[in-house]
């Protein structure tokens, strides 16, 4: 899943409207945003292979630390304990936990059966909506379109950048993932990593374009 993370992500501005979309997008993309460093240090592993299912190339071999359902607590954990530690707000930290967590549902929805219960386990969760093209597609641009909306009523834009920032995210995320599904696979797991390395300046762009819009709830002067 890929738009399907910013999707939630977005749709949770509105339960935490004072929590960064900046930090909502690493909330739950935070398993994702590790796994390529896991990858590189080959911590963890991951092999291109053409029509491993319908619509990902990859076979997620072993990411037990970034992807198990017990690193997903403790990465929820660690997220929303940071947070409150640096903000202070308990609300919000509780928020991110569940955000963090979402990673691991939509996952599961997505993946084949790959994702361990915890490092070690041999129970693999994983329901395969992957196994279909068309369906990954519904479900997932549901979800995106949804927090899309839901980020768009919770804000309104400060600015030109407010509208410029927001709508060119929501237009790139589309077109990265509809690269992501036409195009050809990846030529290497490397290139899988780097690639997901990317999603870094993601967060950054969600931060930049937040500061740049302003809660629908507040007063104008505020
Ligand atoms: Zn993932």
């Amino acid at each position: 899943m890929f738009i399907g993370h910013f999707g939630v992500a977005l749709a949770a501005k509105k339960i935490a409207p004072r929590t960064s979309l900046g930090t909502l997008v690493m909330a739950a993309q935070f398993v994702d945003l590790i796994w390529p460093i896991f990858l590189l240090l080959g911590i963890e592993r991951v092999v291109v292979a053409p029509g491993a299912t319908a619509v990902t190339p990859l076979d997620f071999v072993f990411y037990p630390f970034s992807h198990s359902l017990l690193a997903g607590f403790g990465w929820a954990c660690l997220f929303a304990g940071i947070y409150k530690i640096v903000k202070g707000d308990s609300w919000g930290a509780g928020c991110l936990w569940f955000v963090v967590l979402s990673h691991w549902a939509l996952d599961a929805l997505t993946h084949s059966p790959d994702l361990p219960l915890y490092p070690g386990s041999l129970t693999y969760v994983g329901l395969g909506l992957w196994n279909s093209w068309a369906g990954t597609f519904l479900v997932e641009t549901t979800i995106f379109v949804v927090g899309v909306m839901l980020y768009a009523s919770a804000t309104r834009p400060r600015d030109a950048i407010g509208t410029l920032a927001f709508r060119s995210f929501i237009g790139f995320l589309f077109l990265v993932y509809l690269a992501n599904l036409l195009g050809p696979p990846p030529p290497s797991a490397k290139a899988v990593a780097l690639l997901g390395l990317s999603i870094w300046l993601l967060v950054a762009w969600a931060y930049w374009l937040d500061r740049h819009r302003r809660l629908n709830l507040l007063t104008p002067s505020e």
